[in-house]
């Protein structure tokens, strides 16, 4: 029985995730963005009592984390939302806490990994997860495993810049997919493009247009139009670039995806021309609220309790040996 930990900018979720990425207990608080210590007392707390609720015991902790974070030695960076959390060391922490293994991985990661063990993409050997919500995010797994840059860097999919002249993102550019794409952006959009202030609602949301384009609102609809473009093209980058077996797509937008697969699609076949796009299947998460907790625990299992690849997944040394010869 693993304990999972998902660290979010707004909350975090401690609970007990079983073999099969099963949810047992769990509680949750809001993150205190200054207060490591207090935090990581309460989640000692919380994975004791979840425990306990589920009678069982800690074989391990797995920790998914709104990033950066260091995947490796399991040191928080300069977060944005966690500023009090700088150049602390919750898995070291843990391990002295309760003397098992931890395993970190920045939350993006965990998901893609949970999504291919547990979820929608099992048994995809190369597998892109996406989440669509108040931001992009996701993660990349490569013939198994989960793919790293440099020093264990997380590569941020929803940084890709799709039109230079685009709106300003937070990371320094203009036009990224998540200043284009993500919920609080197609809101924008349709606010921009309302006539009438009645229309405009200052505090609409991604959700709410998209229950308007199903009643058939025209502006709703074309709200729903250029979001699917969007979509289309940050998807259409990821499958030119990577071939996948699979993209799984998942957040709180992605729970319209029906409104916008088809317009996502058109997109891919008007340009992915080199590559065999229609091989990559677009899939929807399986794993619901809790794929960051179970991730979390996917994190644990993925460092630790692997099973060696059979030889038909690493044909690297084979053809590398009989070449030598
Ligand atoms: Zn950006």
């Amino acid at each position: 029985m693993i304990g999972a930990v998902d660290i979010g900018g707004t909350k975090v979720a401690v609970g007990m995730v079983d073999d099969n990425g099963k949810v047992l207990s769990r509680v949750e608080a809001p993150s205190d963005p200054n207060d490591y210590a207090g935090s990581i007392q309460w989640i000692a707390r919380s994975l004791r009592e979840t425990a306990r609720n589920a009678g069982t015991d800690l074989t391990g902790i797995g920790i998914g984390s709104t990033g950066p974070v260091d995947p490796i030695t399991g040191e928080f960076g300069d977060v944005d939302f966690l500023p009090g959390w700088r150049g602390k060391n919750p898995v070291k922490d843990l391990e002295q806490m309760f003397n098992v293994r931890v395993a970190l991985e920045n939350d993006g990661d965990a998901a893609a990994l949970a999504e291919a063990g547990w979820g929608a993409g099992r048994n995809r050997k190369r597998l892109i997860y996406v989440t669509v919500g108040t931001g992009i995010g996701g993660g990349i797994i490569l013939d198994g495993e989960l793919y790293r840059g440099v020093d264990g860097a997380h590569p941020e999919v929803g940084h890709q810049v799709l039109d230079p002249a685009g709106p300003p993102c937070s990371c320094g550019f203009r036009g990224c997919w998540e200043s284009l794409a993500a919920g609080p952006a197609m809101a924008a959009w349709f606010r921009d493009h309302a006539s009438a202030v009645s229309e405009r609602g200052d505090g609409i949301t991604a959700k709410q247009i998209c229950e308007w384009a199903q009643q058939g609102a025209p502006l709703a609809r074309k709200a729903v139009e250029h979001e699917a473009y969007y979509l289309g093209l940050g998807l259409a980058n990821l499958i030119n670039l990577f071939t996948p077996d699979a993209i799984v797509l998942s957040g709180s937008v992605m729970k319209s995806a029906a409104l916008f697969l088809d317009g996502i699609r058109a997109v891919i076949r008007s340009g992915c021309r080199f590559v065999p796009a229609e091989k990559t299947d677009l899939m929807l998460a399986s794993l619901g609220e809790d794929t960051n907790l179970i991730g979390a625990a996917r994190v644990w299992h993925y460092r630790f309790a692997r099973q060696p690849d059979s030889v038909e997944c690493r044909p690297g040394k084979e053809v590398y040996g009989r070449a030598g010869h």
